[in-house]
């Protein structure tokens, strides 16, 4: 049985969801599940293991042994790889772009969606993702699709990464993320896609706070 109330915000790498997902569990006092993160967390595993992002045989058969689990400190996600803190290894393109190929092994799904829906079922969740709405929370109460078009996606990540001090190739951005696209939505095993109840937000003309203020209201 649903306890909690559920929040699940789907779409592409670049789009604002973490920015937008946070913003809502402070305003509505709910709890942030930043899935990205524990895909994430999983290929820092594999690349410590000395796997290649293609090999999905080898990904399949070792992804068993990461111990991943969620904690919260201050409010914040804290995703711990056998008990260590690696948030801080997270962000990183090596990391994102073996989160990309290892994230279409069922195995590596099937384990992490399990944390997913124990973390929901017992909470008030915004969670966000790339099958949140469509695998992760069916039944969720209510359900964005947020996007935003390559460029503008690029220019977020460009600044992101120029402000951590950074000399990040704003072509070379694009690049990854059209290519990061292309592999979320045309894989086999829940590909990124709009639930047919999701409501299509695009966010290139839209400021957070406007994107925040429509999600709430259909909370309301
Ligand atoms: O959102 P973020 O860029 O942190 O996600 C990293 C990668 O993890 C994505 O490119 C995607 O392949 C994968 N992912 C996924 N399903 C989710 C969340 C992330 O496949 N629910």
């Amino acid at each position: 049985m649903k306890k909690g109330y559920n929040v699940a915000i789907d779409g592409p790498a670049g789009a604002g969801k973490s920015t937008i997902a946070k913003r809502i569990a402070k305003e509505m006092n709910f709890i942030y599940v930043d899935t990205g993160a524990m895909y994430r967390a999983m290929a820092l595993y594999l690349i410590r293991q000395g796997i290649a992002p293609e090999d999905t045989d080898r990904i399949a058969e070792v992804c068993s042994g990461a111990d991943i689990s969620i904690e919260y400190r201050d409010g914040e996600q804290v995703v711990l790889l056998s008990g260590e803190n690696v948030n801080a290894f997270l962000r990183t393109e090596e990391v994102g772009n073996m989160a990309s190929w290892s994230s279409a092994v069922p195995a590596v799904r099937e384990k992490l969606v399990e944390l997913q829906q124990r973390l929901a079922a017992t909470a008030d969740v915004v969670m966000d993702g790339r099958d949140i709405g469509t695998v992760v929370l069916p039944d969720a109460d209510v359900k964005i699709y947020l996007t935003a078009s390559s460029a503008t996606r690029a220019r977020r990540r460009y600044l992101e990464l120029k402000e951590k001090g950074e000399e990040p190739d704003l072509q070379k951005i694009e690049q990854d993320i059209i290519d990061r696209d292309y592999r979320d939505m045309h894989r086999e095993h829940s590909p990124l896609r709009q639930a047919e109840d999701a409501v299509l937000l695009d966010s290139s003309d839209m400021t957070i706070q406007e994107v925040v203020e429509r999600i709430r209201e259909l909370c309301r």
